[in-house]
């Protein structure tokens, strides 16, 4: 269990260990206490949660604020998270997507974003940032934004189709690489070239836990091993 831990709040990055078969949870029947399960209960004790909310992620640009009411989990749509409530683990899973979490140090606030190609596209990451802004008052440089386990440009190969989603971006010849083995992509830079556009600074970004999910066997990875991939969590929590 890999956990980034201050005085102020805490990470959880996840992996294969985690074991979530996506079958299993987004069936769970109504009025389940997440939290009372295993793998979330081991989760629960070592952050000191007493919520827990992950959304019906659908690859969307859209999300929704957490204040102290319960929902359903895996039920509401949405992909991004956020909150000023104290013990409340905003999550994603995933499997080749990039979670991103944002904490802002003035304002005590957290997020927590799933940006795959078409959340990134639709620009989550700002939007995660322009909702907190709104919300709290959030800045560039109050900002720390650390990047989960995700494809890298390492292995995430794109062809020429993708290339017209980037388009309407300044950098995307920066995002783009091509040599003998095909083209790919760099997702985390992607989202990171967007946050910075908008005023976060360089070294708000904390890049450690950006493992890449398809060459790092102890990661989850859709593209690597397609609809029999598991999925891994990252939670955040205020402390
Ligand atoms: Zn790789």
């Amino acid at each position: 269990m890999l956990l980034h831990s201050n005085p102020l709040f805490s990470i959880y990055f996840g992996s294969a260990e985690d074991d979530l078969d996506p079958d299993s949870y987004l069936t769970y029947p109504p009025g389940i206490r997440l939290l009372s399960l295993d793998p979330y209960k081991k989760l629960k004790k070592r952050m000191q949660l007493d919520r827990l909310h992950f959304l019906q992620q659908i690859h969307s640009d859209k999300g929704i604020v957490v204040a102290q009411e319960q929902f359903e989990p895996f039920k509401v749509p949405g992909d991004y998270l956020i909150t000023q409530e104290k013990k409340t683990g905003l999550g994603v899973m995933t499997a080749d997507c990039l979670p991103i979490v944002f904490y802002d140090n003035l304002n005590h606030a957290i997020a927590i974003a799933h940006a795959g190609w078409r959340s990134s596209i639709g620009e989550i990451a700002v939007k995660t940032m322009q909702e907190m802004q709104q919300l709290y008052g959030t800045k560039g440089e109050h900002l720390r934004v650390f990047f989960g386990p995700s494809a890298k440009k390492c292995c995430y190969q794109i062809d020429n189709d993708f290339l017209m989603h980037l388009e309407s971006f300044s950098f995307s010849d920066q995002v783009i690489f091509k040599d003998d083995g095909g083209m790919r992509f760099d997702l985390p830079l992607f989202n990171r070239l967007q946050l910075e556009e908008i005023g976060v600074p360089k070294e708000a970004f904390k890049m450690d836990y950006n493992i890449c999910t398809i060459c790092d066997k102890r990661y989850c990875s859709y593209r690597r091993d397609g609809n029999k991939a598991l999925r891994q969590m990252t939670v955040v929590a205020l402390k």
